[in-house]
């Protein structure tokens, strides 16, 4: 083999596929957008089924092993703007100890949060479980069949060979939309030069002696990393942060490599990123039980089963979010979830970092490390927007009818990704996706043409305050 180029075709036979399920909503991958689709859908009583390649729910929020999940309330902490499953996930990780904020627990301090990866593993099967949401682990997306915008069944591969999925709806909450982008839907991907927001492979680390905090706190863990990785003789590129463990002080999560121009929609670059962020851990790991006090010990716990993407496809739907609709918090007639997260775009191509905060201040990390504070507003005051919000038609590619996508892949901008790509935001997204799709069911209705106040209706029943 010559490697692995497209020079060469091979045609493969048609053939029958057996229909393995045949229901009303299909859901496509089961990360946070994806989990909450499935169930949201179920909860209103259509047959829902959810498809997923790894054995668990919850993408980057386990299989990814990102543990920190986003402030729930206002900018002043004042209201309460994000709800629904989500308070049902956090009830059940509450009753097993496993969700607990970073200084203060989450409930008083109304700010993010760190969730045990394990633990929401047995809470998403769980919830969806108790919904009535057929669960097909282990088995992959591999194609769709349709015509003019409307999908018939997507196919799908497993250690049973392939099968036929029916749906009236199907939602794609496949992070890259790998169902759209078979579906022929229309898409873009990363910034006006086509580059997106670098990849990363978190890792568990342990064996840490409390002055590692320290070193922390000193920047002496940056002064180790602010060099060349023996690996690749390249500079060490990633904006790292790292979150303690609930249960063992001696552990710590690190968001620690970062794979530079990379598209993760690419299957080699993909393959690719997964071995570049295993050598990166590799070498950081070392230098700071090396270099670094506190660290003397420390050993590799885990590293997280998947590269963890940032940006693939974005797929153009019927509305484009943008920015400047987050940042000047923009009210829409059709709004089904809201969010406060920072604009914050990783540099594709090395170091650096930058955040466009709601209250009107944008904090740069420049490549050298610097860090400088400045502001997004026109008059150079602070903002006083409490909350963005995000409407139902970026859920709905123009070009498809039945097809609904959530999750990192709906329609909005490169900058506006920056800042709904975080789990809290993806749930509400699969949230009113999937009351969209099963209104959509109950209606006889495609998803562009349901009542919007009855799936704002819905999500209120849920728990989210519109
Ligand atoms: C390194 C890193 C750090 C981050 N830090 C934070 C953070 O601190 N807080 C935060 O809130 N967010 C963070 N994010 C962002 C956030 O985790 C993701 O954007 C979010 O998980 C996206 O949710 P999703 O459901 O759209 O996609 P994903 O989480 O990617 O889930 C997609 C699911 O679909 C499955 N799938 C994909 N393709 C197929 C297929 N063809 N067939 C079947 N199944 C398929 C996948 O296995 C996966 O389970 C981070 C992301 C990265 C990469």
């Amino acid at each position: 083999m010559s490697g692995l180029v497209n020079r060469e075709f091979v045609r493969e036979s048609a053939r029958d596929i057996p229909v393995i399920a045949n229901v009303d909503v299909a859901v496509l991958g089961g990360g946070p957008a994806g989990f909450n689709a499935a169930v949201a859908a179920a909860r209103l009583g259509v047959s829902t089924i959810m498809i997923e390649k790894n054995g668990y729910m919850g993408g980057v929020a386990t299989a990814g092993l990102v543990s920190i999940w986003h402030s729930l309330y206002s900018m002043d902490r004042k209201r309460k703007i994000i709800g629904g499953i989500v308070d049902d996930v956090l009830a059940r990780l509450e009753e097993r100890s496993a969700v607990y904020g970073q200084g203060d627990f989450y409930t008083e301090s109304k700010g993010s949060f760190v969730v045990d990866t394990e633990a929401a593993k047995l809470v998403f099967d769980q919830l969806a479980l108790e919904a009535g949401v057929k669960l097909l682990f282990h088995t992959y997306v591999v194609d769709v069949i349709g015509t003019m915008g409307e999908i018939q069944a997507v196919i799908v591969e497993n250690k049973s060979g392939r099968g036929a999925i029916k749906a009236k709806i199907f939602i794609d909450c496949t992070g890259d939309g790998d169902v759209a982008y078979r579906a022929g839907a229309s898409y873009e991907k990363g910034d006006l030069s086509g580059l997106m927001q670098p990849p990363g492979l978190c890792v568990r680390v342990g064996g840490l002696n409390p002055s590692a905090f320290k070193s922390f706190e000193s920047g002496a863990v940056s002064k180790a990393l602010d060099k060349e990785m023996d690996y690749n003789g390249q500079i060490y590129p990633s904006f790292l942060w790292y979150t303690k463990s609930g249960y063992r002080p001696d552990e710590i999560m690190m968001a620690a490599a970062r794979m530079t121009n990379t598209d993760c929609s690419v299957g080699e670059q993909f393959s690719q990123a997964s071995v570049d962020g295993r050598l990166q851990i590799d070498w950081i790991v070392r230098t700071l039980k090396n270099e670094v006090p506190g660290f003397e010990d420390a050993h590799i716990v885990d590293i997280a089963a998947e590269v963890g993407a940032r940006e693939t496809r974005r797929f153009l739907g019927d509305y484009v979010l943008t920015e400047e609709d987050l940042l000047t918090g923009r009210g829409f007639s059709d709004v089904i979830g809201h969010g406060t997260y920072p604009v914050d775009i990783h540099n594709p191509v090395g170091r650096g970092i930058i955040f466009k905060h709601l209250n009107g201040v944008v904090v740069t990390h420049d490549e050298t490390g610097n860090v400088t504070t400045s502001m997004w507003t026109a008059d150079g005051n602070k903002s006083d927007v409490q909350y963005y919000n995000m409407p139902y038609r970026v859920l709905l590619p123009r070009d498809m009818s039945n097809l609904m996508v959530a999750g990192r892949c709906v329609s909005m901008t490169h900058e506006a990704l920056g800042a709904i790509r975080v789990m809290v935001n993806c749930m509400q997204l699969g949230q009113a996706a999937g009351v969209g799709a099963a209104i959509s069911c109950l209606t006889q209705k495609i998803p562009r043409d349901v009542e919007v106040g009855s799936v704002q209706a819905e999500l209120v029943n849920l728990g989210l305050e519109l």
